[in-house]
């Protein structure tokens, strides 16, 4: 096995499958891929639906676990994050959603220069291939499917209707010109099935032979000479593999494992890194800092009518699907039916509440199957203020971080607030005219809430994360930022973080599609450099 390489990608997620492909373009390049996780085997996770059966899988996730949550009642949250090839985008509920302009517009206000729509858009149509064709908001030839539902549950059209009747505008796209609304989702899929970058970007091209693709790897820590990052660490079947980088080094370990891996290598907070014994190469305080994520409060009603996906045959759909061309209940991603409200409270013009609408009953997470019938609302706040961080507490890869999310730490309990009015539309959406077909006792919460202290006690009480950690080595231009706007690592050479860890902070949606057109455009900044 080769031992020297131009670049090094450390992690197959959404971010580092686009790298691999892009990189590897120019066969006189040669790239590896060093994944920790295995290859993405599982029918599972190929089947649309099977996001449900592969949620509590631990072998293919990293199944971490927040720090107590003290606005929270002292829960700590679940945090699943992929650990196979195509990362997350491999496990996630494949929503494609990109957030809106001013979301990028107010990253370049934020120091991340070069980052504003104009410049960002590109990047979303070079990496899309819509079912839907090309035009001015999407691309019609990239690499990630994204497709129109092909099965759609008749309670999620009625979520539809619901919404309109709350009085929110029918949306058929979140992605072009309004993203206000309310609508189905599209998703990454393609033919029916799950389309993570590992299927997307990986797959067609890894036979490249300047592409090597090793699972099983993961990275312990980045090597230097001197100032310059000039390979990895990695372990495999209890050996220390060491490859080396002739150009760069591009850690795309996510929001969780990309300071991680900084820290380990001594890039970080220097006490706290010195008190591991770890040799501080460069004492940088804000990487794990900046954490951020959606939070999420589910609101759950009985279904007085069969036709949720609670008791559907897992064998029947599996057999339509596998033996029947992929179509019927397993191609769909669940979350089918969405929404992006502007509250009350909005500080701005930009939506600040998000809608997952899933005709089936989802307590914690779809790990705890409960009897009978119903349907979820997901309802998040897409831009909280509360500030969390990402620490180490070991000096081997293998000691899992501590995560402390801090949701609903922001002094002033804006975020809080918006919570209850997440509630307080999940609910009103419930409520309407649409659901008398179906609308069944109460599940969460148990009875109609009769004011605000009832509302605060439900989302204390069952709030949960919707997947979108982000942040913790953010860019900036700013001495204290973590990476540059071309995404260097600030005070070493030859190292760049590129994935969801490096957005200075969340747009308003999910965050897979961003993360892509991260590395889209960090692609180019590398090949442009080179
Ligand atoms: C359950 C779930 C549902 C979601 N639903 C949606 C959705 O519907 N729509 C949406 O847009 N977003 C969704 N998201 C969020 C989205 O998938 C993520 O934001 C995105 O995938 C993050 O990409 P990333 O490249 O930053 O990290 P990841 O995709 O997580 O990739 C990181 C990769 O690096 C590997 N790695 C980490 N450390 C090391 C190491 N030391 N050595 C080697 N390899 C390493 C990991 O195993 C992983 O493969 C969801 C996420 C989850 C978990």
């Amino acid at each position: 096995m080769a031992t020297a390489y131009d670049y090094i990608i450390i992690g197959a997620g959404s971010a580092g499958c686009v790298l691999a492909n892009r990189l590897s373009e120019d066969p006189s390049v040669k790239v590896l891929l060093l994944e920790a996780g295995g290859r993405d085997w599982h029918p599972f996770v190929h089947m649309p639906a099977g996001l449900a059966k592969i949620a509590g899988l631990t072998s293919i996730n990293w199944d971490y676990i927040t720090e107590p949550q003290p606005q929270l009642g002292g829960r700590r949250l679940w945090c699943p994050r992929g650990k196979l090839l195509g990362g997350s985008s491999s496990i996630n509920a494949m929503c494609y959603i990109r957030g809106v302009p001013a979301d990028y517009d107010e990253w370049a206000a934020r120091g991340a220069t070069g980052w504003h729509w104009d410049n960002v858009l590109p990047c979303f149509r070079k990496a899309e291939r819509n079912s839907r064709g090309a035009d001015a908001f999407h691309g019609g030839d990239g690499p990630l499917s994204v497709s129109d539902l092909r099965y759609v549950n008749p309670l999620s059209h009625a979520f539809v209707e619901a919404g309109q009747q709350a009085g929110l505008a029918p949306n058929p796209d979140f992605n072009g010109a309004r993203q206000q609304g309310v609508g189905l989702y599209q998703v990454t899929q393609k033919d029916g099935a799950r389309c993570s970058t590992a299927v997307g970007y990986l797959d067609p091209v890894k036979s490249r032979p300047n592409l090597r693709v090793h699972t099983g790897a993961p990275v312990e820590r980045i090597t230097f000479d001197g100032r310059r990052a000039s390979g990895v660490a990695c372990s495999q079947g209890g050996r220390e593999l060491r490859f080396t980088a002739t150009r760069e080094v591009l850690l795309c370990g996510g929001a969780i494992n990309s300071p991680q891996t900084l820290m380990l290598s001594g890039i970080g907070p220097a006490d706290a890194l010195r008190r591991l014994g770890i040799d501080v190469r460069v004492d940088a305080p804000d990487v794990g800092g900046n954490l951020q994520d959606h939070l999420d409060v589910t609101t759950l009603q009985h279904c007085t009518q069969r036709v949720s996906y609670d008791r559907v045959s897992e064998v029947k759909t599996a057999v339509q699907y596998f033996l029947g061309g992929h179509r019927g209940p397993g191609t769909s991603n669940i979350a089918e039916g969405g929404a992006f409200w502007r509250s009350p409270l909005a500080t701005d013009e930009r939506a600040d509440i998000q809608l997952h609408f899933i005709p089936a009953m989802i307590d914690d997470h779809g790990r705890n199957r409960l009897p009978g019938d119903g349907y979820t609302m997901h309802a998040c706040f897409l831009r909280p203020r509360s500030r969390g961080r990402v620490e180490l507490t070991g000096a081997r890869a293998s000691d899992k971080p501590r995560i402390d999310p801090n949701y609903l730490g922001d002094p002033e309990g804006f975020d809080l607030k918006v919570m209850l009015e997440c509630a307080k539309l999940s609910l009103e959406v419930f409520a309407q005219k649409a659901f008398d077909p179906y609308r069944g006792d109460w599940i969460f919460p148990p009875q109609q809430p009769r004011g605000e202290a009832d509302l605060i006690e439900f989302v204390r009480s069952r709030a949960e994360t919707v997947y979108h950690p982000v942040g913790t080595c953010r860019m900036g231009s700013d001495d204290t930022a973590v990476v540059d706007p071309q995404l260097r690592v600030n005070g070493v050479e030859g190292l760049r973080v590129i994935d969801a860890s490096v957005m200075p902070n969340l747009p308003g949606g999910n965050t897979n599609a961003p993360t892509i057109m991260i590395a889209e455009r960090a692609a180019e900044l590398i090949l442009a450099a080179a």
